[in-house]
């Protein structure tokens, strides 16, 4: 099907000054990886956010995969995860020995709350991971409170939600790792893959370089010729007795160049989608079959624009949106237990009837930062078009 308007994988085109720091540090960066560019990126990165420690990587899976091992878990020990998030936010936990167990969503917020989670915890919980999907920030002191009673790890999955507050402190920065994406889809994009991990303690913040980048370490002694035994030692990074296997995650530096510009913009952009969304929404008030979370704070970045119709009509309404009005409107975030991956692992069951719900009669509009004004006029008066329709 030919769309007027895709949902598009591209967020946001680049400016003239973005585009020189990139050909800059194409022509100037030495090394290509791990140099100045890395260091600085991850400096204004952590002062930005408030965070402790900040790890550029090559996209947030990779942060999440180290977030994964650095919980070092032990056979039984089991996450709490939301059924209702990216795969992302799943699998690595598995990955790395974890048992999954699902927790629901809050309905009208769409993520976990500490009340969901806490509906799921045993004496084998070891962590939980909160996804501040949509890019609205959870109920994270709440949710702190609670672990610090029960003990437990929090990743908290930032991918859609840089820049969002909670209580006057960024996400990402409550819990003991935070995870941000630059990939395509994302508020900010380094060329399309991109991401980073947030880690509050330095114990834990120590193995990240390692972690990242194959084992590389030195020599626990000084060498007298810089060649011999070797140029470069690689070794386990170690946790509790327990040693890591390392990979490569690093970030180019040409990524890094562009980073550093993005972070400059993220707040402009995080406002002009907010303020976008909340008049969205406010157009539509006189449908409240099509129910949004409506929140006008720096809690909510809109990455995405999400609604759930209350009508039972959404296959008919993405229908006619696509079919009709050539709007390219998706549903996202199939309840992971119900994929054949997780199925196949055994993490096939999940009590989140919530999640269900959700999923099932949302939709997501088209919600990319450079659509038109134009174009999202053309996308509300269709929306009321359809609906007044369906209404028949
Ligand atoms: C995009 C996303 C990820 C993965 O990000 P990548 O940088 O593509 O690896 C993880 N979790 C959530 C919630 C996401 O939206």
């Amino acid at each position: 099907m030919e769309f007027k308007i895709p949902f598009n994988a591209r967020a946001h085109a680049y400016t003239k000054e973005e585009e020189d720091s990139v050909l800059e540090a194409m022509r100037n960066a030495n090394p290509l990886t791990q140099g100045k560019y890395l260091q600085e990126f991850e400096e204004k990165l952590r002062r930005y956010t408030g965070a402790h420690h900040a790890f550029g990587v090559c996209n947030a899976t990779a942060a999440l995969e180290m977030a994964a091992q650095l919980c070092c878990f032990q056979n039984g020990d089991e996450v709490i995860i939301p059924s209702h998030t990216f795969t992302s936010s799943a699998y690595p936990f598995a990955k790395s020995g974890a048992r999954i167990v699902w927790a629901d969503i809050d309905l009208h917020k769409r993520v976990v709350t500490a009340q969901t989670i806490s509906d799921k915890i045993t004496s084998k919980t070891k962590a939980i991971v909160v996804a501040h999907l949509y890019g609205y920030g959870a109920d994270m002191p709440e949710i702190m409170e609670m672990a610090k009673r029960h003990d437990l790890l929090v990743v908290e999955d930032a991918a859609q939600a840089l820049g969002v507050e909670v209580e006057g402190k960024m996400v990402g920065t409550y819990g003991d790792f935070g995870v941000f994406s630059f990939h395509s889809h994302k508020n900010i994009s380094t060329l399309g893959e991109g991401g980073a991990l947030v880690v509050m303690e330095r114990k834990l913040a120590d193995l990240v370089p390692g972690l990242r980048h194959n084992g590389h370490c030195s020599f626990p002694y000084e060498r007298d010729d810089y060649w011999i035994p070797a140029m470069g030692n690689v070794d386990f990074p170690q946790l509790n007795g327990q040693t890591l296997w390392p990979s490569n995650y690093c970030l180019g530096e040409v990524e890094c160049a562009l980073g550093l510009k993005l972070l400059d913009r993220i707040k402009f952009i995080n406002m002009k989608k907010r303020e976008r969304a909340i008049r969205f929404i406010d157009t539509l008030e006189g449908f409240p079959e099509l129910e949004f979370h409506r929140v006008s704070s720096l809690r909510h970045n809109y990455h995405l624009l999400a609604a759930r119709l209350t009508n039972g009509k959404r296959d008919e309404f993405v229908r006619r949106m696509a079919g009709d009005k050539k709007i390219q409107c998706v549903v996202q975030y199939y309840p992971l237990n119900r994929y054949p991956l997780y199925q196949k692992a055994g993490f096939g069951n999940a009590d989140c009837p919530s999640a269900d719900n959700f999923f099932d009669n949302m939709v997501s509009f088209p919600f990319h930062y450079s659509l038109l004004d134009s174009e999202l006029e053309y996308i509300l008066k269709s929306t009321q078009d359809v609906l007044n329709e369906l209404r028949v």
